[in-house]
């Protein structure tokens, strides 16, 4: 058994100020001793640190009936700025936002589909992220860290991120030191799933007391599960790999190397595939940027009624039903929530149809309390929620910026 020492106490109580803050802030210092569930000497002196250091600032006053006023506390916006990434396998669009998690600037550049080899990717984010502070007129002292959600399997055991991305030819890149090595900035890097899972702990609709999956549908599939707020991790963090499980035994090939994984059947290249194969307009080559185009046109021919892609949406309602009704077997979630480009493009008309699949095969009494829904948090929730990973570390930290400087 490890002893707390009181510097452990000091942390524990300034980090458990700062979540009662970003949770219910702002809120007078009365309330933060009592949510917070520290004694008021303990508040009044963590509050006046972390107002002192900038962390916290005032922000306003309760009306008083007579008394004295009380003033309320809350995050300081300005106290820093975070950069979070979503690392597309056709673009990547970094954001910048405050202490508050307020987006205030995005930049959005095109990934070259013929380099994208690992030095070739850092470069091109680190060119974004200098664009990004540019514009907005940011320094780059100011920024606390940079989180990047990424399409690939991202293994943390030995201390070092770890990026396998098969389908981009990716085998254990670095690349969180890539990335700190061209910025100069604190950089952690995470799977998209998650990232995403993360986002919608903090901001979405999933409730502390629940259990939520959260499905990622883009070019890539995956899910992060999160037990009362918090993401599974697993052993080595790549916990989540749903695309990758298998649900045609010696099925399609799927980019990860193996055959019938869920995400070769309802990943974005091969429902446009499908779409193609039913005589729809593609608007240009399959693959790629290719997808996004093919993409957009099934969801529009099936929003006018058009019966072919009714039929392909049906079909890819009958696997994604099927990767569903594991989630919910194994998991018993109370959630499912679907995001990701392709899941909220084609989600409204794509849910129902997967509802149906899903409860045809589930055991019921886990589907029958189960609420199945669509990601309310859009498609830029991928670099949101990185960027909250780096808020998060920051507070777990107690507000140390020291503690973000080695990853
Ligand atoms: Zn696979």
């Amino acid at each position: 058994m490890t002893r707390r020492t009181t510097r452990d106490v000091r942390l524990a109580n300034r980090a458990s100020v700062l979540y009662t803050l970003r949770r219910e802030g702002p809120i007078s210092r009365q309330d933060i001793a009592v949510r917070a569930g520290v004694s008021a000497a303990t508040a009044a002196n963590v509050v006046g640190q972390l107002l002192e250091e900038g962390v916290l600032g005032e922000a306003g006053q309760l009306p008083s009936n007579g008394g004295r006023p009380a003033s309320l506390t809350g995050i300081n916006p300005r106290y820093g700025a975070i950069v979070g990434i979503d690392l597309g396998e056709t673009a990547v669009r970094l954001e910048l936002f405050d202490l508050a998690l307020q987006r205030t600037a995005e930049v959005e550049l095109p990934v070259g589909a013929d380099d994208q080899r690992a030095e070739a990717i850092a470069d091109l984010v680190a060119d974004g992220v200098q664009r990004l502070l540019d514009g907005a007129g940011v320094e780059r002292e100011r920024v606390l860290g940079l989180g990047v959600g990424v399409p690939g399997i991202v293994e943390d055991s030995s201390g070092t991120t770890l990026v396998h991305a098969p389908s981009i030819g990716w085998e254990g890149v670095p690349l969180a030191t890539l990335l700190a090595e061209r910025t100069g900035l604190p950089s952690f890097v995470s799977n998209g799933a998650k990232a995403l899972g993360t986002a919608e702990a903090w901001f979405g609709a999933a409730g502390e007391d629940q259990d939520v999956m959260v499905c990622l549908i883009g070019t890539g599939v995956g899910a992060s599960f999160l037990q009362h707020g918090a993401v599974y991790r697993g052993a080595s963090a790549s916990a989540g790999e749903w695309g990758h499980t298998t649900l045609v035994l010696d099925g399609d090939p799927c980019r990860c190397g193996a055959h019938g994984c869920l995400e070769a059947y309802v990943g974005a290249p091969a429902i446009a595939r499908r779409w193609l194969a039913a005589g729809g307009d593609g608007g240009e080559p399959a693959g790629g940027h290719g997808d996004e185009a093919a993409i957009e046109r099934l969801a529009v021919a099936a929003e006018a009624g058009d019966e072919r892609a009714l039929g392909v949406l049906r079909e890819t309602a009958r696997y994604l039903g099927a990767g569903v009704s594991d989630l919910v077997n194994l998991i018993n979630p109370d959630r499912v929530v679907v995001g990701g480009w392709v899941g909220l493009r084609l989600g409204p008309l794509l849910l129902p149809l997967v509802a149906e699949q899903a409860g045809g095969r589930a055991l019921r009494p886990p589907f029958e309390q189960l609420t199945l829904d669509l990601c309310r948090l859009g498609p830029d929730a991928v670099a949101l929620g990185a960027a909250t990973m780096i808020v998060d570390r920051f507070f777990a930290a107690g507000g140390q910026r020291a503690a973000l400087a080695a990853p």
